[in-house]
């Protein structure tokens, strides 16, 4: 079996490389060739954490396995990060254990995979400014992935902590963006794509706010309890997601079900989309909102992709198990 440590990951894929395998991955979901199991999580009593597994199994990319890990409120305080996750991988045909990734940065790649993924399918194509609401770790990685999906010429953003905004405004200099932070008015007005990517259980963007066609790509409700956006834009807007019985449960659309605004029948699986069986954006002038729940078989797309370019380039550590 081989181990790619996490150490290692960051010179073996990039947001390209990532873009292709959960693209990939999104539509064998949709074909019915690729499955998550169900999820598990829990409060261990030790430690504050969380955790937990999320699995599956993609017949058609031969990616069987699991991504065990969770959060660790007293890391930092340890100089390590407080989310922590570790890949398995196993072999299809025999159940022998393939190889054992790091999955701290994966788990951001292929969370930027994800919505930029959604973007390319469904935003305006005449796209000019991103927005973003969230400047956590995730949201540099969010807003490079998005960057690379249309031609962009400037960004906005808003955050519920300002004083973290310089994250922003650092990564769009990065990559030759003008940045403004501004208010959720602004930023709903203005913005043709938003991501949105905070641990918020409260509603941010409200649908009064959001005027015009747009593209939201909603990321960061992955929990019960957790909500980003008034359910109104859900009611108003045509919702896609990358796991329907997710996004029902802990995504951002469990909200607006509730109320009765939408119905699982209103939510269309993304890779539906990617494979040309379901219709992405009709016009520029609509409102498409990405429910991006967080599934495990694209912690095993983008593992499975750097454990072929580790052992390609000699730098997987094989160790006889
Ligand atoms: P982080 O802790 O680094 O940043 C948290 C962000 O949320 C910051 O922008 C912070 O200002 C904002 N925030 C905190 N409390 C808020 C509140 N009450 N109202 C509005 N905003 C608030 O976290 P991160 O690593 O950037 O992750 C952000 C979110 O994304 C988390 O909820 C995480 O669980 C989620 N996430 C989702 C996926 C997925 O696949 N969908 C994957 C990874 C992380």
């Amino acid at each position: 079996m081989y181990i790619v440590p996490e150490t290692a990951i960051a010179d073996l894929i990039d947001a390209e490389q990532s873009f292709d395998a959960v693209e990939a991955v999104f539509g064998a979901m949709a074909r019915g060739d690729a499955y998550n199991f169900p999820v598990i999580r829990e409060a261990i009593g030790h430690a504050d954490a969380l955790y937990g597994f999320k699995s599956g199994f993609d017949r058609a990319g031969l990616a069987l396995g699991l991504k065990s890990g969770g959060y660790w409120p007293g890391n930092a305080d340890k100089g390590l990060t407080n989310h922590q996750s570790t890949v398995m991988l196993f072999d299809p045909d025999t159940g022998r254990l393939r190889a054992v990734v790091g999955g701290n940065l994966l788990t951001a790649l292929r969370t930027a995979a994800a919505s930029a993924v959604s973007i390319r399918h469904l935003a305006p194509n005449g796209a000019k400014v991103l927005g973003m609401i969230g400047a956590g770790h995730q949201s540099a990685f969010q807003m490079r992935a998005a960057a690379g999906q249309r031609d962009f010429d400037r960004v906005i953003g808003w955050n519920y902590h300002p004083e973290m905004l310089d994250r922003l405004a650092d990564t769009a200099a990065e990559l030759g963006l003008p940045f403004e932070a501004v208010d959720l008015d602004r930023l709903g007005a203005e913005a043709d794509v938003i991501v949105s990517i905070t641990s918020s259980f409260d509603p941010i963007l409200m649908d009064g706010q959001v005027k015009g066609g747009c593209h939201i790509a909603c990321m960061g409700t992955d929990t019960k309890g957790k909500q980003e956006l008034d359910p109104a834009l859900l009611a108003r807007g045509r919702v896609f997601t990358d796991e329907v019985a997710q996004s029902i449960s802990i995504g951002e659309a469990q909200h607006a079900v509730a109320q009765g605004l939408i119905a699982e029948g209103d939510i269309t699986q993304i890779g539906a989309v990617i494979n040309g069986t379901a219709k992405g954006r009709g016009s520029d002038d609509e409102l498409t909102i990405f429910d991006g729940t967080g599934v495990g078989l694209q912690d095993l797309a983008v593992a499975a992709r750097v454990v072929d370019l580790a052992v390609e380039r000699g730098v997987a550590v094989e160790v006889d198990f």
